[in-house]
This record gives C-alpha cells, sequence and structure tokens, in this order.
C-alpha cells in the first residue's frame, strides 16, 4: 500500500508554530494518491472556510463546512452514485452530490455491501522476500516446553465461576502473605469467568469456551505451573477442562490423576478458612519453582504478539495501525510470531487476506473461518456493521468497510503464515504472521489471543481505553497527539507524532519494536503500574441453559 500526504506538512510551515497545537497550519491525511476524501488531522477540526493550504491533499480546496478532526473531507466534486474512496477503495457510494470541501460524513454515503466468500483470490501474491532480521534479543523466562515468558506469574485456574469469590480471597492473601516470601514472582491471578455450569457442555461449539480455558492456563507467562480451583458439582470438571496429557507435570504426581485441584465441596473443608488455606497451602509449591526462576537471553523469535485495536477512530488506520503494520513485519523478519485477529474488522477486506496468504490452504482457512463468522452473526440477526460504535462514527469512521481498511493494516505486508481458529493454541512452528479468528471484542479478543500464547500485548486506540490484562503486559498506542496528552499515565507510545509531523511510520515501527523488547523483558507498561486489569471473557457461541 502507497501511502501519500503523509506526514510532513507543506512548504511554509512553521516550526514556530509547533509549540501551540491550536495554531497548526491546517492539515490533512490522504491514504492513498488516488483517494477522493482525506481526513482533517488539526485539533479541534478546521472551520468552514479554512482555504487547505499549498503541500497538503486538497491544496486550494476550501472548507465548505465545518469538518471534526479524523473526519473526511471532500478533496474534489464526487457525483451521486459515485464511489468515496480511502485506502484506495470504496469505503462507500455517496448517496448525493458532493461538492468538493464538503464534510463527508456518514449519512451521505451508502455503505458498500459484504463482498461474497466465493471467488477470492487465494494465495495469489507471491510472499516478499524479507531480509531476515538477526541479533535481536530480550530477556524472558524460558519454559520447559520450549515458550518463553515475559512474565512470572502464578495463575489458579478456576472450573467455574461459582468458586470466583473464594477465590478472590485467596489471591489477596496470596499477594499478602506469600508474594513477598517469593520475590521473583510478578504476580498471582485468580483465572476466573462466567463459565463452567449452567451451560450446554455438549453443544458443537461449547469446545471454544473450553479450549480457550485450557489454553489460557497453558499460556507461556505462567511456566507451566497448573493448580486449579473446583466447587466439586459443575459440569466443567477438572479432569474435562484439562485432560491427562493436555498440561505439564511439575512435581511428581501421577498424570492420570488429572490436574492439581483444591475442591471446595471436599469432605475435608470445615468451614470457609479451611477451603483458603487449602489454597494458600496447594499454591506454595507453585509459587517456590516460579521464584527459582530467573530471565535468560532469549532471540526476539520467541516474541508471541497479538495486536488488536479498541475505541477505533480515523486515525487508528493513519498513525497507530500503521506504525504496528510496520512493526509486525520487523517481529516477521526477527522469526517472531504475530497475530491479528477482529473477524467483523477484516470481513470487508478479505480479499486482501486471502490474497496474501502464503499457501491456498492458508487462504481456504481464511474463508473458512470468516464464513463459520457470517453464519454465527446470521443466528443473532445481524451482520458485521454492528461493529461500528457511536465512539467511532464521533471519531470519523463512517462504516464498517472504513474502519476495516485502517484495521487491517496492523498486520504489515508479510505472507499470512497460519490460521489459528478460536480457542486454539499456536504450535511452536507456527510463526509469523498469525490471522487468530476472533471477535472484536476487546476483552474477548484479549482472552483468545491469550489462550493462543500471547506473551505481549498491542493494543491501539484513538478514542481512549484504560483497558489492561492481568495476564500479559498490554502496550497501548495512542493514534492522536492530544489523547497522549490527556492520557499521558494510560498511553505507552504516541502514534499521533506521525500526524503531527514529527515522526514517520518506520520511525514509529522502530520505536514500538524496541519498546516491545523492553515491555518484554520487564519493563512495565502503564497498565501494570496502575494494576489495570479487564475480566477474561470467554467466546462462547454455544447455548447457556
Ligand atoms: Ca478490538
Amino acid at each position: 500500500m502507497a501511502f501519500m500526504g503523509l506526514g510532513r506538512a507543506g512548504p511554509g510551515f512553521d516550526e514556530t508554530m509547533m509549540t501551540e497545537t491550536t495554531s497548526r497550519p491546517p492539515l490533512t491525511i490522504r491514504m492513498h494518491d488516488g483517494d477522493n476524501v482525506a481526513i482533517v488531522a488539526n485539533d479541534g477540526g478546521l472551520p468552514a472556510g479554512t482555504l487547505l493550504p499549498a503541500g497538503v491533499p486538497g491544496a486550494g480546496v476550501t472548507l465548505r463546512d465545518k469538518v471534526p478532526q479524523g473526519h473526511k473531507v471532500a478533496l474534489v466534486d464526487i457525483a451521486e452514485g459515485a464511489p468515496v474512496l480511502r485506502y484506495a477503495v470504496p469505503i462507500g457510494y455517496a448517496l448525493k452530490p458532493i461538492p468538493a470541501g464538503a464534510w463527508v460524513h456518514e449519512r451521505l454515503i451508502q455503505m458498500p455491501s459484504a463482498r461474497a466468500l466465493e471467488g477470492l483470490p487465494m494465495a495469489t501474491v507471491a510472499p516478499p522476500v524479507v531480509e531476515p532480521l538477526a541479533g535481536f534479543t530480550f530477556e524472558g523466562y524460558r519454559n520447559a516446553d520450549g515458550s518463553v515468558g515475559t512474565r512470572n506469574i502464578l495463575a489458579i485456574t478456576t472450573t467455574v465461576q461459582c468458586v470466583a469469590g473464594v477465590v478472590d480471597v485467596a489471591v489477596a492473601r496470596i499477594k499478602s502473605e506469600l508474594l513477598p516470601l517469593y520475590p521473583n514472582v510478578d504476580d498471582v491471578v485468580g483465572l476466573e469467568h462466567t463459565y463452567g455450569c449452567g451451560v450446554a457442555i455438549d453443544a458443537p461449539d461449547a469446545h471454544i469456551p473450553i479450549k480457550t480455558l485450557r489454553h489460557i492456563s497453558l499460556n507461556p507467562n505462567f511456566g507451566g505451573e497448573v493448580m486449579v480451583v473446583s466447587l466439586g458439582c459443575e459440569k466443567l470438571q477438572p479432569d474435562r477442562l484439562l485432560p491427562p496429557g493436555s498440561f505439564p507435570i511439575a512435581d511428581q504426581r501421577d498424570p492420570a490423576l488429572g490436574p492439581e485441584t483444591v475442591c471446595l465441596q471436599a469432605e475435608s473443608h470445615v468451614g470457609f478458612m479451611s477451603m483458603i488455606e487449602d489454597i494458600l497451602a496447594s499454591a506454595k509449591p507453585h509459587l517456590a519453582r516460579l521464584d527459582a526462576r530467573r530471565r535468560e537471553t532469549v532471540p526476539a523469535s520467541e516474541l508471541v504478539v497479538g495486536v488488536q485495536c479498541g475505541g477505533s477512530d480515523a486515525f487508528s488506520g493513519v498513525t497507530a495501525n500503521p506504525a504496528v503494520g510496520f512493526c509486525a513485519d520487523l517481529l516477521v523478519r526477527a522469526g517472531a510470531t504475530i497475530m491479528f485477529s477482529e473477524n467483523t474488522e477484516v470481513r470487508d477486506a478479505v480479499d486482501q487476506l486471502t490474497r496474501r496468504a502464503a499457501t491456498p490452504e492458508v487462504a481456504e482457512a481464511i474463508v473458512r473461518e470468516l464464513g463459520w463468522y457470517d453464519r454465527y452473526l446470521d443466528r443473532g440477526r445481524v451482520d458485521r456493521a454492528a461493529n461500528t460504535t457511536p465512539g467511532n462514527k464521533a471519531g470519523g469512521l463512517s462504516n464498517i468497510a472504513e474502519k476495516a481498511m485502517g484495521s487491517i493494516v496492523k498486520s504489515g505486508s508479510s505472507a499470512i503464515s497460519h490460521v489459528l481458529p478460536p480457542g486454539e493454541k499456536l504450535r511452536p512452528d507456527q510463526r509469523g504472521l498469525v490471522y487468530a479468528a476472533t471477535p472484536a471484542s476487546d476483552f474477548i479478543c484479549g482472552t483468545l489471543q491469550l489462550a493462543a500464547g500471547m506473551n505481549l500485548h498491542v493494543f491501539t486506540t484513538g478514542r481512549g481505553t484504560p483497558y489492561g490484562l492481568a495476564e500479559c503486559p498490554v502496550i497501548k498506542v495512542a493514534t492522536r497527539s492530544d489523547l497522549a496528552r490527556r492520557w499521558h499515565d494510560l498511553m505507552d507510545v504516541n502514534a499521533g507524532r506521525i500526524a503531527d509531523g514529527e515522526a514517520t511510520i518506520p520511525e514509529m515501527g522502530w520505536e514500538l519494536f524496541g519498546l516491545l523488547l523492553d515491555v518484554a523483558s520487564g519493563k512495565k507498561t502503564w497498565a501494570e503500574h496502575w494494576k489495570l486489569h479487564n475480566a477474561l471473557v470467554l467466546f462462547n457461541p454455544a447455548p447457556v441453559t
């Protein structure tokens, strides 16, 4: 994709004006030289009557309307029925004539229909020849199975929501009484969720939440230590959640016994405190083994990075997501794994994905996963158009077609080497660029990427979200400088500098790559600093009962 009109403001740009953001000269950003719209970059938008200066897309055009920041302005007259082009693709069709200089808002655009899943170009683009990127390392925790953790966390798996309150009390006690005794352990986390009982556990799609929970327990940040708290009578019994052979045994126990479990209904428990003491006693040997671990230098190829966006605006696809995409290409060159996701946000660009698949089999897997998701949405009588939020639209994203184009640039330009169905875990040989087929919901996407084996999470946001996970560091990338300024102690990276003309996409991509290695080595993100943790949210497409 050719990025045009990006970056520096035009000739005559006065450096002294940089100090006062409100007095910046009018700046528009166009994603491709064939586009007939550009977005307004200035904080606060631009008033009607503004003349777009020389050197910016639309130079010489006078704005007919006030155009809010991040919203589109017509660069030329667009006839009724003509395509509105952004990213060199139609994001919709003009419902009436749109003159040059007009604000192109969602009410002026008819959304294009979703591309059929038949007749797509399948693995038609030869994978780009990439120059390997050697010599980059981080300090991580090597696990027995070869995976590498970026944090050293004791996770307590739960089979059912019923035990969550008890586990909360136990986790608080472990944090205050035991963690000080095991200073190399970063944290203790109860893997709590709303699944486990009152659900149709034998329904065809029930394998998704069950596998998700199983595979989260095996996330590389938990060091292969598995302990379970169960109620006793729930549908999701411990040995169904973690069948023998599906998890590592760190102690000398017989694997046929299933996972080490504290069962609250066990007759040995008399009184609430006996349950808590039992969980604490069970945690101690796990904490001791985790505490004995030390970080060691490992190659950057051991990163398993999940990327997603949330609270998107029109800048997401201009600044943060292209920078993440550049970084994604660096990660692929370094031999690492990078996952992108969010079915409803890529659906309108499905042909771009199938074209970029490394093999026809990968292209078919993309079609299979997105087809399954189309049918899942059909059952609820919605389609992918239900994705866009009021905040997206206020931020300038007219519809899901426009949002998709801006979302997919997170994946960079590498060939897609694997497709991962929801709930599954990546095998060690599944490296490179992976499409992990998940819903776009921030919490569900993050939860499924944790199950896939993510050890680092990159999250881009334009409207702003304080999102974080207890299980894995989350690096948040702001799309706009205004957000980065206001949320200075929540955003880890300001990709808005790209729109301000202060950094290029490659510069931001390299900066992010460096930050990934630092955070993987133990540097805390803002979400970790403030202990901002969102709940695990399992994707359960099966019925509840
Ligand atoms: Ca999302």
